[in-house]
Parts: structure tokens; sequence; C-alpha cells
């Protein structure tokens, strides 16, 4: 089978041949702990997840190293410790535990290595030093700055004009910059921030140069895939390429850049600084973590997704008619390996051609469809192992059917007796339209409301 892939930095879709198939890396940024993750963070996390999965069936557990690293030294973290009145460590230990907790419920494995940058500054610091040494890199007044006019190929990624490098990184005009494109490595700290000392007094190192020393020390010079969400392609990406390449005497750095799209909420991107977010965590009084990560797979990967309760509906709704496909009876001496491999490439080309989940999703319906109109024993076993694995190559289907199927009935218990006490009020209150709007919603669903000749419901049943 082929991997296929679109890699950001030359805008095509390519077929990923790995630097050693043997050694597979990927490193994807992970997130900086200063605050509760967003489900706009989550998608980024459930994508490079899949692609995980996709890679450790192809090249086998063993052969796939998947780098993930928490970002625990940076201004943010700063400033929410000032708010909160906390101390950093205490702050950083929180948000990481609770970052584990979230993708856990949204079954995202944990990386196979996960470096904390606070556990890497003399890394950073001797990266530092060799970018000084062969004149990438300038000390002044206590920082540290990347000399962009010194990397010929600065802007490869991004493919940005100068100006709008400079716009777009709300670059800080400062005093001791030789160009205002510079970007720094290491600064100063407060004595109340956090620091280390290094050759340049104490201080801290900024973003990028984390993210180089990390990747560098868990892959090596050169790996096979570095992710992150699109926002991260400039500056954050286009410096660490400036840094590793660099430091590196040219040698190439990543061979395929992937970049997810937004999770927008009214088109508009989903993020801290907008407010316009909700957590995982809040999310999660109203769906099972499983739902919340189908919804996020609906889409492909570098489109944006919008969300909306309707996505969320829909993605349990999904669920329910896998797992309900599972509980169909099998066959007890099932030895069908071959068909159920047959039945599951379609799933897995889908996901090999560049990740493509809505495509998967609908041919894991288009099994659930076989599954039901089969009379073989044999035939339905081979289909809900392909269904099974199919799921769980996108971290779905993990569970036991019987565990989902009875608590998605009871919340969707709860919710219909919500939605007719609704109605019951419309219709007291003699707000007619409004009642009909929910009895045919209902009705959509398959649920059958008997109405009592006084008016009130008595009961009801799913069709
Ligand atoms: P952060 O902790 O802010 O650095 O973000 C962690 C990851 O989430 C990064 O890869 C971001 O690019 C990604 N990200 C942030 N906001 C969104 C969003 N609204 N939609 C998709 N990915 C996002
Ligand atoms: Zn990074």
């Amino acid at each position: 089978m082929t991997l296929t892939l679109y890699n950001s930095l030359t805008r095509r879709k390519e077929r990923f041949e790995p630097i050693n198939p043997q050694r597979v890396g990927m490193y994807v940024c992970g997130p900086t702990v200063y605050d509760r993750a967003h489900i706009g963070n989550g998608r980024a996390f459930v994508v490079f997840d899949v692609l995980y999965r996709v890679l450790r069936d192809i090249y086998g557990k063993e052969h796939v190293r998947y780098v993930r690293n928490i970002t625990d030294v940076e201004d943010k973290i700063n400033a929410a410790a000032r708010v909160n009145g906390e101390p950093i460590a205490a702050l950083t230990a929180r948000t990481t535990a609770a970052f584990h907790d979230d993708m856990s419920v949204l079954g995202v494995l944990p990386p196979d290595v996960e470096p904390r940058a606070t556990e890497h500054i003399p890394q950073m610091i001797a990266m530092i030093e060799r970018l000084i040494a062969s004149g990438h890199a300038y000390a002044t007044e206590g920082h540290v700055l990347f000399a962009v006019a010194s990397d010929p190929h600065y802007g490869q990624l991004s493919r940005r004009s100068r100006d709008e490098m400079i716009a777009g990184a709300r670059i800080e005009v400062a005093p001791y910059k030789r160009d205002p494109a510079d970007f720094v490595l290491w600064k100063p700290s407060a004595p109340d921030e956090p620091g280390w000392d290094s050759p340049w007094g104490r201080g801290r190192p900024g973003w990028h140069i984390e993210c180089s020393a990390m990747s560098e020390t868990h892959l090596g010079e050169s790996f096979d895939i570095h992710g992150g969400g699109l926002d991260l392609i400039f500056p954050h990406h286009e410096n660490e390429i400036a840094q590793s390449t660099c430091a590196h005497e040219g040698r190439p750095f990543v061979r395929y850049w992937l970049h997810n799209g937004f999770l927008s909420i009214d088109s508009a991107k989903m993020s801290k600084s907008l407010g316009n977010f909700f957590t995982v965590r809040e999310l999660l009084d109203e769906a099972p973590g499983e739902a919340i990560r189908l919804a996020l797979l609906s889409a492909h990967y570098r489109d944006p997704l919008d969300w909306t309760d309707e996505r969320l509906r829909q993605a349990r709704h999904s669920l329910d008619r896998f797992y309900r496909a599972l509980t169909l009876s099998r066959d007890p001496v099932f030895e069908c390996f071959g068909e159920a491999e047959e039945a599951l490439r379609p799933v897995k080309e889908a996901l090999e051609d560049d990740l493509n989940t809505p495509l998967a999703l609908s041919r894991l319906h288009g099994l659930v469809g076989a599954i039901n109109r089969t009379s073989s024993d044999a035939e339905r076993s081979a289909l809900q192992r392909a269904l099974e694995q199919g799921g769980r190559l996108m971290g779905l289907l993990e569970q036991d059917p019987l565990v989902w199927l009875r608590g998605s009935t009871q919340a969707d218990e709860r919710r219909i007796e919500e939605q007719i006490a609704s109605r019951a009020a419309a219709r007291h209150q003699r707000r007619f339209a409004e009642a009909d709007k929910i009895r045919a919603a209902l009705s959509a669903e398959g649920i059958v409301l008997e109405d009592k000749p006084d008016g009130t419901t008595s009961w009801w049943r799913k069709d």
C-alpha cells in the first residue's frame, strides 16, 4: 500500500518515503501548558494521532517514534501564573495532567517520547552557541537573536514576502535588533521570571528554539514528518527550519510538513485569544469523548471544520450504528481473516490517501450496511472484524459495544425526556408550532410519542 501525504513545503500530495522504514520519525508541536485544551487543540492532536496509528500499522509499532513535546516555559505561562497567583511549576504540572486526561478521553495515544522544554535547556543553549559560532545568530543586551539575513532559504515554508513576514510575526522593533525580522533565541529573565544561567546571563529560551532542540535530541538532525496546526507555519515552523538547518550546516531537517486546518465556530477560528472556545472538558458534559473524536474526524484534516451541535449529534448516531452492528451474532469458529482483510482494504486506502477520514468513515458505514444485509454468519464475522479494525485505525470502536450502547441510551433517554417536557410545556402554553417542531425533530430520530387524550404525553418509544 502507498501512503500519500500533502506536504506544506512543496504544496503537493507526495508519496511518503521514510528516511529509514525501520525508524520512522514524527514530531508534533505539543501544548503550551497554561490552560485547558480547547477542542481546536483537540483536533490537532486527534489528527496526528490518526497518522501515528496509520504509520504504526504500515511500518510496525516498534519502527515508529512519535515525539510530541510539552512547552512548559513560555511567556503565556508566566502571565497566567501571575493572574492565578500560582507558582509556575504548579500551574504547568496541573495543566499537563489535565492535558493528559483530555487526550485520554479523546482516545489519543501517548506519544513515544514527550519531552519537556524545561528539561532540554542545555541542548537549547548548545544549539544557540552553534548558531552564533556559524554566524547565524548574535548576542546583544542579554538577548540572542537569529539573523534572518544570514539564511538565504528563510521563508521557504511560508513563501511570504519580507514585508508580510514582518507584519505576520507582529515583530517587536527593538533597538538591539540588526533587522526587524530577526527573532529571539534567548532572552534575559527578571528575578521573578523563570531563568537559567547561560553564556548570555540568566535568561530563558524563545519558543522556536525549544522545538528545534527537542526534535534534534529525540529524532536526530533529519527526520520524516513534522506536524502542527496551520497557524504554526509562520513564524514557528519557518523559524524551526531556519534554526535547525543552520545549526546543522545546511543538512536537511524535515521531509514532510503537515498542517491541520482550523476548527471554527460560526466561521471564526476557535482560539483562546478570541474567547470563542470551549474546552474538551466542558464538552464532555454533553457528549462522550469518542463522539467528540469522531466529530473531529468527520472533516478532512486540511479542511476547516465548523463545530456545530448537529455534527456532534451525527457522530453519536454513527457510533450507535457502528456499535450496534458489532453486537450482532458472530460465527464462534470464525477463521475468515482473508475476507476481513479484503473488506478492510478500502478503509485503509482512504486513510492512506492523505488521511481521508470522512471517506474512511463512510466506508465504515458501508461495512455496517453489508453486516446488516448478510445472512451468513461467517461473512458477518469477517465484516465485523473489518469494522473493528478500521475503527481502531482511527482510534474508534475500542470499547465494549454494550458499554457504549448502554451509556448512549441513558444519555439519550435524559435528553428525550427533556424534549418531551419542553413540548408539553409549549402545548400547554398554546405554542403549537414550537410543539410540532419538537415532535418532528424527535420523529426524525425515530422517536414516536403517544399522547394521552387529555393532552399530556404518557410514553414514548423508539421506532
Ligand atoms: P497551542 O497550545 O496553542 O500551541 O496549540 C496546540 C495545537 O493546536 C497547535 O498545533 C495549534 O496549531 C493547534 N490549534 C490551535 N487552535 C486551533 C484551532 N482552532 N483549530 C485547529 N487547531 C488549532
Ligand atoms: Zn513547535
